[in-house]
């Protein structure tokens, strides 16, 4: 079970990863990826991954927190394809760890025991979870007519 003070960490974390850019109303996909790398000062490449054959469920993930690269699995929708590299940026923006790990940390995303029963590390699944509401918040600044004002979990 998450807590209410981690569900507040995260929120907190989240918020201050995603208030660094800035959101207008018409922002697209590649309007949010410009802004990121304005924040960022580094220019962000995506790359649609053909033979994903041994990602299991991994949907992206960065090689590290230096890299410029975004690796997605090209078989996914391209929604899906855009959250998961939001997901990324959601860890750059938040500058703590990348989901390197990213088959078992996403795996934890979904179920809390999973990563407590495999004697995961508590901070990985806060970086990830933190990850999971920026992409979120950049999704909804992007898919939702809704001021950006009102995105909040
Ligand atoms: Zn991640």
């Amino acid at each position: 079970m998450i807590s209410e003070e981690l569900f507040a960490e995260v929120a907190s974390r989240g918020q201050s990863a995603f208030a660094r850019i800035s959101i207008r109303e018409g922002l697209n996909f590649d309007g949010a990826i410009a802004e990121v790398e304005a924040t960022l000062k580094r220019k962000i490449t995506l790359n649609r991954v053909v033979d994903t054959i041994d990602w299991g469920r991994l949907t992206g993930y960065l090689v590290s927190m230096r890299s410029d690269h975004i690796f997605t699995r090209a078989r996914d929708p391209q929604m899906y394809q855009e959250y998961a590299a939001f997901h990324e940026i959601g860890h750059l923006l938040d500058g703590r760890s990348s989901c390197s790990a990213a088959v078992r940390l996403r795996l934890a995303v979904v179920n809390w025991g999973y990563i407590e029963s495999a004697g995961g590390n508590p901070d990985e699944l806060l970086d990830e979870l933190v990850a999971e509401y920026v992409a979120h918040l950049l999704a909804s600044a992007v898919h939702l007519p809704q001021p950006v004002s009102e995105l909040a979990w």
